[in-house]
């Protein structure tokens, strides 16, 4: 259930009444939100002085929810915005992992390039195997750092554990949680505790369901910037290197609140469907993509057979506006 009180009570009546709904509080400008199960239905009539709107729920998925917020969610990742009615499809792009400072400079070089703003690049990898590249950790980060301040570019890196949750955090401008990551509750506390924008991806064998509660665990500890990223799922088929849910896409656009980006890259595996697919995500009028894109791909450290050149790249994003603009969207 969430509850919305009036702000006169003031902060010690809210905690008191957060506490006697075993509900969590969230301090909003002008009012206070408690968030509390949805088993929950009904407010203690001694508390109804305070209420001003109260929502029920039939599943946990409450905040996130568009019968919460029918408008849905505006993220703004530094000086872009998506969600609500923006109409904004933010390519993200750039190289599964930061390799070198040769390689990331190719990278931000080709964004701008483009004029787009948002870098991605890995320094923390949850790599299958541990013989694999592992990222370049805080040295990565800090030449996502120096990417930032020399061509003024957002940039997003993703957290493995909860070990280095805090250096993300503070050198990143989006957080990115990895699909093996969305259910370590450490990671989603803690970003909780940031407003930075969090981009959580769906794990592979996740329900929808369980997703958008990983969203919940953000949204109720405070951060309102969420954003949900689908990028594949595992099925029986092997020829591809995971399956991309647009159904799943279709429903957490019509039932949440939070802006969806679409990562075709990894569910794709291969390059030569990565132009199709990435198509086929902007016709479903979304607010973002992730596309995975590297200097040179053959010697690429991770996830060398999935990421675009940069010839390749610009190629597809010639094709894009024209696909954005069918269903009322503009590339940012
Ligand atoms: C990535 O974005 O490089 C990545 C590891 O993605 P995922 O968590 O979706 O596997
Ligand atoms: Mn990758």
């Amino acid at each position: 259930m969430i509850i919305h009180l009036k702000k006169e009570i003031g902060n010690a009546k809210a905690q008191g009444i957060a506490k006697a709904n075993n509900a969590f509080l969230i301090e909003e400008a002008n009012q206070y939100v408690l968030i509390s199960s949805s088993g929950q239905k009904e407010i203690d009539p001694q508390f109804a002085d305070a209420v001003t709107e109260s929502f029920v729920f039939d599943s946990d998925i409450q905040l996130a929810s568009r019968d919460y917020r029918s408008k849905t969610r505006k993220v703004t990742i530094g000086n872009v915005t998506i969600g609500g009615n923006t109409g904004n499809t933010l390519l993200i792009a750039g190289p599964c992992s930061v390799e070198s400072e040769t390689q990331i400079q190719e990278s931000s070089a080709l964004l701008k390039e483009l004029n787009l703003t948002t870098l991605r690049g890995g320094c923390y990898k949850p790599r299958t195997s541990p013989y694999s590249f592992q990222g370049l950790g805080l040295e990565g980060l800090k030449l996502l750092k120096q990417m930032k301040e020399e061509h003024g570019l957002n940039v997003i890196t993703e957290v493995r554990d909860a070990t280095h949750v805090a250096d993300v955090i503070e050198y990143s401008d989006v957080i990115q949680i990895g699909a093996k990551a969305m259910y370590d509750q450490g990671i989603l506390r803690a970003c909780a505790k940031t407003q930075k924008p969090v981009l959580i991806k769906r794990g592979f064998g996740t329900t929808l369901q369980e997703f958008v509660q990983c969203a919940e665990f953000v949204l109720s500890g405070g951060n309102p910037n969420v954003i949900l990223c689908e990028r594949g799922l595992r099925t029986f088929e092997t020829k591809t290197r995971f399956t991309l849910d647009l159904c799943g896409v279709a429903y957490l656009k019509e039932y949440t609140n939070c802006p969806v980006v679409l990562d075709p890259s990894h569910a794709m595996g291969h390059a030569y469907g990565v132009p199709d697919l990435t198509r086929a995500c902007v016709a479903m009028g979304i607010d973002g993509l992730l596309i995975e894109v590297h200097p040179n791909p053959k010697v690429a450290k991770s996830d060398a057979s999935q990421q675009l050149n940069h010839q390749e790249f610009r190629d597809l994003v010639a094709t894009l506006n024209p696909v954005a603009a069918a269903v009322n969207h503009k590339i940012i």
